[in-house]
């Protein structure tokens, strides 16, 4: 938990989000500000700040939440139209929150990168 952070907020219910699933180590909400139908942010419960920080001993749960996504694209009906996962770094990425977040995106065409 690192005290400024509004998603381990968001993880821990101090600050309210339209949470889709949670689990013991994940939790998956809507994006506040849509780019898509369908748009939600996985997140880890563990702070992790950007993807500079990780290392092996995250392997598990990155594994995980990305299994997570797979499930949820199924949940959102999107898994056979298709979806986008992304996860932004640092400012070229235009990272706004420095807690380790997976985009989810889908439920229309997304187009092509950049
Ligand atoms: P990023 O640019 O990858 O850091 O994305 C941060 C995302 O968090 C943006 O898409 C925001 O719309 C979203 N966001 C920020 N605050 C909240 C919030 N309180 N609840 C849900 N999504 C949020
Ligand atoms: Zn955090």
């Amino acid at each position: 938990m690192s005290n400024d952070c509004i998603f381990c907020k968001i993880a821990n219910g101090e600050i309210p989000s339209e949470k889709i699933f949670e689990d013991d180590r994940v939790v998956a909400f809507k994006d506040i500000n849509p780019a898509a139908p369908v748009h939600l942010l996985i997140i880890p419960k563990l702070h992790i700040s950007t993807m500079n920080d990780i290392d092996e001993s995250h392997n598990e749960l990155l594994g995980h939440i990305m299994h997570t996504c797979k499930i949820l694209a199924e949940k959102m009906g999107v898994h056979e139209s298709g979806f986008r996962t992304i996860v932004n770094c640092n400012s070229d990425a235009g990272q706004e929150v420095f807690h380790l977040h997976v985009h989810l995106l889908g439920g229309k065409p997304l187009g092509k990168m950049g």
